[in-house]
């Protein structure tokens, strides 16, 4: 599939530094920061800075660089926060039936409560 990125979405206005954000870690190629709408104590959004839609247009497109850059910053975010001992969820939502509302990737990280059991 053929993605169009359309940069004047939100994260790409942050990643430009036309809206303010909070910030839990930056690296080469990746940004992490709080999400606005809180759905768990921790509840933390991992970026990259390229221009990707969603993980199918990342995994096609990225270079490694970028790809191992991406889930180490996922893994170092979950160890900042120190979500690994009580568990956490990571959630990408994507296109229309995924309910993805900014069009750049993202994972959520979410923790800090009990979350439910998602599939059964
Ligand atoms: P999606 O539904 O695309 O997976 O999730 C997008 C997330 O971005 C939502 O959880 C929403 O609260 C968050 N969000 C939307 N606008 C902003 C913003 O301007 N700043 C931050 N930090 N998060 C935002």
């Amino acid at each position: 599939m053929a993605y169009t990125y359309d940069d004047q979405n939100i994260f790409a206005k942050i990643l430009r530094g036309e809206i303010p954000n909070q910030t839990v870690l930056e690296t080469e190629h990746s940004i992490a920061f709080r999400d606005i709408a809180p759905q768990a104590p921790t509840h933390v959004l991992v970026v990259p800075r390229g221009p990707y839609v969603c993980f199918d247009h990342f995994a096609q497109t990225a270079s490694e660089a970028e790809i191992v850059d991406y889930v180490r910053a996922i893994g170092e975010v979950c160890k900042m926060e120190g979500v690994e001992e009580d568990g956490f969820r990571l959630i990408a939502n994507a296109g229309r039936a995924g309910v993805q509302e900014v069009p750049h990737l993202h994972v959520h990280i979410l923790a800090g409560r009990p979350l439910g059991r998602m599939l059964t």
